[in-house]
């Protein structure tokens, strides 16, 4: 069991310094542990390496040396560094445990304050609509992941009654042994990551760890339409509650044509829901049996289900400019989530803003989607394969441009009331832009410049 008081007799090794062992370090000597700091970069600022040191840290940057692991008896590992990393490999074989900052975070947080989310994909959206569920009801909540604050961080100021909704991906829960949240949820698995994991058990084994320590008191919300994740419940001890959206469950939360339900109630109808996509009818299930589960009330849970229309960058309604619906779906860096965006907007005209970096994809999954599809808007360094892929569906107008807001403007052009004007790229974002949200922000930017 990791608790402060017996990290407070150990020497701890930080491992690598990004945003998660920056918060790690700074909890262990605020506790008063024993601290050693390694990270690889040569490019540590001067100010950070003497704060740590002025807290009593020795730090090591620019190398791993093996002399690192001299008399550590724990590891916090950065989840970015591989386990095939030679000095993680080297802790392994003379037994250091190894844990990554979740975990060290789980340590800080009564249990029943604690409910972690994982999936392959969902996971943002899920977490922030639990968030809002729970606070929409009185209940304090805060988020930690992707969009939030580092676990460790949310751990140290949370409020004895608040809940903490912490979004697990794969590689923290790779690294964890004692995580036991009373509420885990289970969204679905595909094949991801495998550069990492090397092998889909691996990734899925990481996923399972999420339920590996619950016991009869906590419970597992999971997707029973996902055969691979209803197969792995059965190792489970806790209660399982199962969400689907192709069958009516009477112990969990469900969906037809129509509604949402939890258990026999009807919770809210479809159409008064903002949110669009079928993937985000599974989120917001789960976020339902979850927020269900931790007292939230069915007006809590309405009033956000009836505004909410999608996080930041993922599939987002931006704004309804002389009847164009505009959507930014810039976090949808590959062809399969911009496929589930096309889907998402069945039997509606749309105008597509696609390209980005090229890492030699295909584009050809994406042709019989284009078939609503009445401009398609390239740009990028994919811009030319796209405008390949966009002829051969027959695409009306196939515009390549240079920028955001001559994509925006040039899908302006061609459109008519009631059309989608959609940024989902299919594409890194990289050859243009910082990251997936600059160019998000770049599109919300150009679309408000259109009044
Ligand atoms: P994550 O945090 O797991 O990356 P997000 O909530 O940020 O997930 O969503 C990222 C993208 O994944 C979305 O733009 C959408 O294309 C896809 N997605 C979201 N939820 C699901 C789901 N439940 N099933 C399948 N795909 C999904």
């Amino acid at each position: 069991m990791i608790t402060m008081e017996n990290l407070q007799k150990q020497k701890v090794l930080v491992l690598g310094l990004a945003k998660s062992g920056t918060a790690a370090a700074k909890l262990l000597l605020a506790n008063g542990v024993n601290v050693r700091i390694n990270d690889g970069s040569k490019n540590i600022p001067p100010e950070q390496i003497d704060s740590f040191q002025k807290m009593g840290a020795d730090v090591i940057v620019g190398a791993h040396p093996l002399s690192v692991l001299d008399r550590i008896d724990l590891i916090v590992k950065n989840p970015g560094i591989p386990y095939t990393h030679p000095l993680v490999v080297a802790a392994e074989a003379r037994n250091i445990p190894i844990i990554t900052e979740v975990e060290l975070a789980s340590s800080i947080v009564p249990a029943e304050n604690m409910i972690a989310v994982t999936g392959s994909n969902g996971k943002t959206t899920t977490t922030t609509l639990i968030v809002e569920m729970l606070t929409s009801s009185g209940i304090k909540a805060q988020v930690s992941g992707n969009i939030g604050s580092v676990a460790t961080e949310v751990a140290q100021n949370l409020e004895q009654d608040e809940k903490m909704v912490i979004e697990c991906s794969s590689f923290q829960l790779l690294g964890v042994e004692t995580f036991k949240p009373k509420v885990a949820v289970l969204l679905n698995i595909y094949e991801a990551h495998l550069d990492y994991h090397q092998t889909f058990s691996n990734y899925q084994q990481a996923k399972w760890n999420i339920f590996k320590q619950q016991t009869e008191e906590d419970f597992l919300v999971y997707n029973d339409d996902d055969p691979l994740v209803k197969a792995a419940i059965h190792q489970a001890k806790s209660n399982v509650v199962p969400f689907s959206t192709t069958k009516k469950l009477p112990k969990g939360a469900w969906s037809d044509d129509t509604s949402l339900y939890y258990q026999n109630e009807a919770i809210i109808d479809i159409q008064s829901m903002p949110l669009v996509g079928s993937h985000n009818i599974d989120n917001a299930l789960a976020a339902i049996a979850v927020a269900k589960l931790n007292g939230a009330t069915n007006e809590g849970i309405r009033e956000v289900l009836q505004s909410f229309s999608g996080v930041k960058h993922r599939l987002q309604f931006v704004d309804n400019i002389n009847g164009r619906l505009f959507y930014n779906d810039s976090k949808a860096t590959n062809v399969l989530a911009t496929e589930k965006a096309l889907s998402a907007f069945q039997n509606k005209s749309i105008i597509l803003l696609a390209g980005g970096l090229d890492r030699g994809n295909d584009f050809e999954a994406l042709i019989p989607l284009l078939k609503h599809v009445k401009g398609l808007i390239v740009f990028g360094e994919t811009a030319e394969k796209l405008r390949i892929v966009g002829r051969k569906a027959n695409i009306e107008h196939v515009v390549a441009v240079e920028s955001m807001q001559e994509a925006v403007q040039a899908a302006y052009e061609i459109s008519e009331e009631k059309d989608i004007i959609l940024l989902s790229p299919a594409c890194a974002s990289w050859d243009q832009y910082e990251t997936f949200e600059e160019r998000g922000d770049m599109f919300i930017q150009a679309v408000h410049t259109l009044v």
